[in-house]
């Protein structure tokens, strides 16, 4: 477990808690080629994350776009509902740098 004390994030100024506002956000990885363009993840984000990009993937369906990545609270609801496993989630790591 890592502890970032007050001392060094005074000594890092506004960019330490940039970086830690970020790390606080879960990522969202796409693979655009595997998806089906259901709109499944994007029309049922409880937080309007995902949008619908305007570029066909390589099958010919137009995959998700991350519209508010800080929005993001790494619930999984689009991971677990995308019938092609093409959405997944990855925030484990963060509690473990920014605690
Ligand atoms: S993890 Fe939850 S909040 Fe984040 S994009 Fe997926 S459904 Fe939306
Ligand atoms: S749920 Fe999966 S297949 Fe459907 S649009 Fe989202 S990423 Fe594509």
């Amino acid at each position: 477990m890592h502890a970032i004390g007050p001392a060094t994030r005074r000594a890092a100024g506004g960019e330490l808690d940039e970086l830690l506002s970020l790390w606080s956000t879960a990522m969202i990885v796409i693979d655009e080629d595997l998806c089906k363009g259901c709109a499944i993840c994007s029309e049922l984000c409880p937080s309007g994350v995902l949008g619908v990009s305007d570029a066909l993937n390589a099958k010919g369906y137009y995959p998700p776009v991350v519209k508010k990545q800080r929005e993001c609270h790494g619930c999984r609801l689009c991971e677990l509902l995308c019938p092609e496993f093409a959405i997944f989630i990855v925030n484990e790591w963060v509690d473990d740098v920014a605690s």
